[in-house]
């Protein structure tokens, strides 16, 4: 069935190229690459994405918004540095809203193959749940798309139902700092692969940074099923 399903999928996209050629997300310039991320983005605008702050400077911010004792996760990374509503906050939107799974699977080997050096021994990766009603409305989750393509890159198992998300909680995008923490406290709880996290190092994998609210509370309730520590990876930054 699994198989029948990749197929049908594969000669939808064949069909869709032949009708619709690519078109790099950010600037719509029409792409001809077949393999990697410059199947979704241009050579340009690639090379355009602001890095992000290092490590330490990201661990830093989130001491700004948690005390250490509230603080669950031991450190975090990402790729790049995004501003809402800029032209290159459309690479995130193109998998978070317009369905791009691939470009979500790309983006997610890139982070592990630039990151994974940054990141002490990681034991598995955990994507960020959401609601299965969100799920049901977008199809999938971003976060393990990406969680995904890293888990691939990193040679690591993913846990992608360790946690579950019990409650819809509204977009956090136009909450300030407290309520964001607010939102999220007590949301995420343990799915049908919680055991698999006791006493392991966990990868947490989300599409955004912002205040690190959503990350460190998944962090809390991996900490709590016996996960020994718990680092955290996003695409981008959000500025
Ligand atoms: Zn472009």
């Amino acid at each position: 069935m699994q198989s029948f399903r990749q197929a049908l999928r594969e000669l939808c996209e064949l069909g869709f190229q032949l009708l619709a050629p690519r078109c790099c997300c950010i600037c719509q310039q029409a792409l001809k690459a077949a393999t990697g991320i410059e199947r979704f983005v241009c050579r340009t605008c690639w090379d355009n994405l602001p890095v992000a702050p290092s490590p330490e400077t990201l661990y830093n911010e989130l001491l700004n918004f948690f005390t250490p004792d509230d603080l669950a996760l031991s450190g975090v990374a990402a790729l790049f540095s995004l501003r809402e509503g800029t032209p290159a906050m459309r690479l995130i939107y193109a998998v978070k809203y317009y369905g791009l799974w691939d470009l979500g699977v790309e983006l997610g080997r890139v982070v592990g193959s630039a990151l994974s050096h940054l990141l002490p021994d990681v034991d598995g990766i955990v994507p960020v749940p959401i609601h299965p009603a969100r799920r049901r409305e977008r199809g999938y989750n971003q976060a393990e798309a990406i969680a995904s393509g890293l888990a691939q890159v990193c040679h690591r198992p993913l846990y992608s139902r360790a946690l579950r998300r019990r409650v819809a909680t509204p977009s956090q995008t136009r909450l300030n700092a407290v309520e964001r923490r607010r939102n999220v406290v007590g949301v995420f709880t343990a799915g049908d692969q919680a055991l698999c996290v006791r006493s392991k190092t966990i990868l947490l994998v989300d599409d955004v940074l912002t205040t690190g609210s959503t990350l460190n509370s998944c962090a809390e309730a991996l900490l709590e099923l016996g996960a020994r520590r718990v680092f955290a990876v996003a695409i981008a930054k959000a500025m």
